[in-house]
């Protein structure tokens, strides 16, 4: 029978260090972080998202600042919302919620985030330092896996990773975050064959695909460390890509949906906010 990772656990650590940061700067009579987002239109998930950030912000003693626009704004509307908040020296982090409406180009949208205060990692920027091995504000989520992967106090380097799903926003910055950690990264996607097998012969697995129930006990070994990336709602419950019961019979470590890398992404979020003002 494997362990838990509880990435509730592992997150307050982190928020107790947020917290002694920011109480610290106040006794200085120093500036406390300030995060800025922004919201257009209304769409649920963005709202709960933004809703949450905001509570956990305050809980620590940060400053948050909610945006929310018209879903009709414009794409330089938008763009002018943001070079204020970017020339506002009270801000230190600015998060555009994504998706953004079809009609606004996200792409330029988010190049004209000042990448000093790009703490979702969205710029060419950041990203192109992020790859490059140079320092860069990290993706929250690819963050989270990482810090949750170390804190099982096991030695990445030299181990085969594989890393199931390869978009830019978790799958591929989390294999760079693992070879930067010397491990050995395969990664898979939708066209991979036998991913079985490769995933049976991997030290760390990282599923990150939004298949909710793909990942069963023939995907793992004893030796397994499981991150369970994925969040699909199924009849009103939030459900990962691993069958958590029946991999944790078998698997060394295996993240629970919820109470894993999603209980890690808004404190990782923060923490950001407090290196950019640092
Ligand atoms: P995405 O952009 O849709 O990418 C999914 C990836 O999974 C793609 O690379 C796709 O391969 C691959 N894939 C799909 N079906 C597959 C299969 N049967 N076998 C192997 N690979 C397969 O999704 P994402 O934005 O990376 O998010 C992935 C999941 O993580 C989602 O459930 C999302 O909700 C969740 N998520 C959670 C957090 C958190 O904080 N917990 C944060 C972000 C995302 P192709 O490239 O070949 O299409």
């Amino acid at each position: 029978m494997g362990e838990v990772i509880n990435g509730k656990e592992e997150s307050q650590k982190y928020k107790d260090k947020i917290v002694r940061f920011v109480s610290e700067r106040k006794k200085k009579g120093l500036n406390i972080p300030c995060v800025a987002s922004i919201t257009v239109g209304d769409d649920g998930g963005s709202l709960y998202y933004v809703n949450n950030q905001k509570k956990v912000s305050e809980s620590l003693g940060l400053k948050f600042k909610s945006i929310f626009l018209d879903e009709s704004i414009t794409g330089e509307e938008l763009i002018s919302t943001i070079e204020e908040l970017n020339k506002d020296c009270t801000v230190h982090g600015i998060m555009l919620q994504l998706p953004l409406p079809n009609h606004i180009d996200a792409k330029l949208v988010t190049s004209k985030i000042n990448a000093n205060k790009d703490i979702d990692s969205l710029t060419d920027i950041n990203t192109g330092k992020f790859y490059k091995g140079e320092k860069a504000f990290i993706p929250c989520t690819p963050r989270s896996i990482i810090n949750l992967i170390k804190s099982l106090n096991i030695d990445i380097c030299g181990k085969n990773a594989v890393v199931i799903g390869r978009s830019n926003i978790v799958g591929k910055p989390t294999a760079q975050l693992l070879l930067n950690e010397n491990a050995t990264v395969t990664i898979c996607h939708s066209r991979t064959q036998n991913l079985k097998d490769i995933c049976k012969k991997a030290d760390i697995i990282v599923s990150a695909i939004g298949r909710p129930g793909f990942i069963t006990s023939e995907f793992v070994s004893e030796k397994s460390v499981v991150i369970d990336v994925g969040t699909t709602v199924v009849d009103g419950k939030l459900r990962g890509d691993v069958v958590f019961d029946d991999v944790i019979k078998k698997a060394a470590y295996v993240t629970p949906v919820p109470g894993g890398v999603g209980a890690m992404t808004t404190t990782m979020l923060i923490l950001n906010v407090c290196e950019a003002l640092k």
